[in-house]
């Protein structure tokens, strides 16, 4: 069975303070159990203090992008091996908001994917559709060229040290969540996509669902077959919200 994952993404939030309580609550709030494992990705400037207040603990950290090159002159970006080397073991790849926000293409994140994990750190690659293509019935083909852009360069072996999340662009900080069903659906035919390549590897990979995740809706998400975890906007940013759907996990 696959270990769940439940993840924050705490986006452009927080200060020295705020991140020290949150972390601490978190820590302090750890379910008992297994089969479980707790992230935070908090912004590049505290990252070390992040990193240097979970030592030891059940919790893991991650960055919320990463660049794709390894360094030089590349003003304002962040090389994965410095994530590396501070301690981050994850990375956010491809978010919604950077695709949106940031006119990052499908082949600049399938970059930013293998530069994470040339420098031996796990990207969370995140797929999903805008209203309008689900309401025009193209969620199936978005999160193919999505995916299938990462496939094309960087192979299905890629896939046995990487995360998938699956995020409903219009379930985004929206308040509106997937149902259980409609993330399953996509959930199974991510995996199914993956299945045709290489059966073992898909049975592996953790497909994360983001969208408005919280402690009333995490445990009928979770309790579906092919939903292995949590990337977490809003709900991130309180550690008893956080702790609300890290139970759901242990309980699943
Ligand atoms: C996200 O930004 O990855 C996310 C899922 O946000 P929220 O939980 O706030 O919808």
């Amino acid at each position: 069975m696959r270990d769940i994952l439940v993840a924050g993404n705490w986006k452009m939030n927080g200060n020295s303070a705020a991140n020290a309580e949150l972390v601490a609550g978190i820590i302090a709030g750890v379910p008992q159990g297994s089969g479980f494992s707790l992230l935070v990705c908090p912004p590049y400037p505290y990252l070390a203090a992040v990193v240097a207040q979970t030592e030891g603990s059940a919790v893991s950290v991650g960055s919320q992008n990463v660049s794709e090159h390894e360094k030089g002159a590349f003003t304002g970006e962040v090389a994965p091996g410095m994530l590396r080397d501070l301690g981050c073991t994850y990375a956010i790849v491809g978010h919604s908001e950077r695709r949106a926000i940031y006119g990052e293409t499908s082949a600049q994140v399938a970059a930013k994917f293998q530069a994470a994990q040339a420098a031996g750190i796990t990207p969370i690659l995140c797929v999903g559709e805008t209203l309008e293509e689900r309401e025009a019935g193209t969620t199936e083909s978005v999160v193919d060229e999505q995916l299938d852009a990462v496939l094309d360069v960087a192979g299905i072996d890629a896939l046995a040290t990487a995360v998938i999340a699956y995020e409903p662009v219009w379930a985004i900080g929206t308040g509106m969540t997937a149902s259980p069903e409609q993330a399953q659906d996509v959930h199974r035919h991510i995996r199914g996509r993956l299945e045709a390549l290489n059966a073992n590897i898909a049975a592996g990979v953790q497909i994360l669902y983001g969208g408005s995740m919280k402690g009333e809706n995490a445990a009928g998400l979770l309790a579906k077959p092919d939903i292995d975890g949590g990337l977490i906007g809003g709900a991130s940013l309180k550690a008893e919200d956080f702790l609300a759907i890290a139970a759901a996990a242990a309980q699943n």
